[in-house]
């Protein structure tokens, strides 16, 4: 017996329900939004959470922080609503704070205890070279979550009951294990990501469909389709004391 068939890798593809988690908005749907909005179309119920404010995300040294958050949540809600979110949650941390992690993981095990998905899904922390202190508290603390959620012991100050999630799904990986077949819906994520206009020019978005559509191709190339996104995908066992997982 193989040690994959005793922990098998969850299926994301056929799930009920996802909470889609992004340090700021907009990494959703970079890393993810044809899949999001596949899973929507298929009847999953799909919830947004954004983490920061992403109030930094500017390069007008005139723009006033408050203004810059309040277009991105105007984008970032457009966005969601688009790929078929019936909700989007904001914590609304500071972008670029370097995030308190237990904190962080905290007002996330709420959020999942609140919503009940299936599925959650979040930058991947062990990215080589992931240097964006949001980036990796978020997907970490998406993860602490995942285990401490099921644990009436840990106390978030909120009321809502345990829940146990029973997979995540890191997005924006370097070890992916799962790859879903986005043809139908990969014009979806750009138009989505064309919402963020705050954030991308024409031609930036021209150079992120390029990218990422040479992405998608690759992560593709020898399957029956022709556009894929790319994803580790690990159950509660293993995000804990396995030394398998980084092969999994
Ligand atoms: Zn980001």
């Amino acid at each position: 017996m193989d040690i994959k068939d005793l922990l098998p890798i969850p299926d994301l593809e056929n799930c009920a329900s996802l909470l889609c988690i992004q340090p700021h908005p907009d990494d959703n749907e970079i890393g993810a939004g044809a899949t999001i909005a596949k899973l929507a179309k298929n009847g999953c119920k799909i919830t947004y959470l954004t983490v920061t404010d992403g109030s930094i995300g500017s390069s007008d040294p005139n723009a006033k922080p408050e203004d810059i958050a309040r277009v991105r949540k105007q984008e970032a809600e457009k966005a969601a609503k688009y790929l078929g979110a019936s909700e989007a949650v904001f914590l609304g941390f500071p972008d670029g704070s370097y995030p308190n992690g237990k904190e962080l993981c905290k007002s996330i095990v709420e959020v999942i205890r609140r919503v009940r998905p299936e599925f959650i899904m979040a930058p991947d922390p062990f990215l080589p070279y992931e240097c964006h202190p949001d980036h990796r508290r978020v997907g970490m603390a998406a993860a602490e979550a995942m285990i401490f959620s099921p644990f009436a012991g840990f106390k978030t100050g909120g009321s809502a009951e345990p829940w146990g999630v029973t997979g995540i799904a890191f997005y924006s990986t370097a070890y992916p294990n799962t790859f879903i077949a986005v043809d139908d819906t990969w014009d979806d994520k750009f138009k989505a990501l064309s919402f963020h206009e705050s954030q991308f020019a024409p031609d930036t978005l021209e150079l992120l469909s390029m990218y990422f559509g040479l992405k998608a191709a690759g992560y593709a190339e020898g399957k029956d389709f022709g556009m894929a996104e790319a994803f580790k995908v690990l159950s509660g066992d293993h995000l804990h004391m396995n030394v398998d997982t980084i092969n999994m």
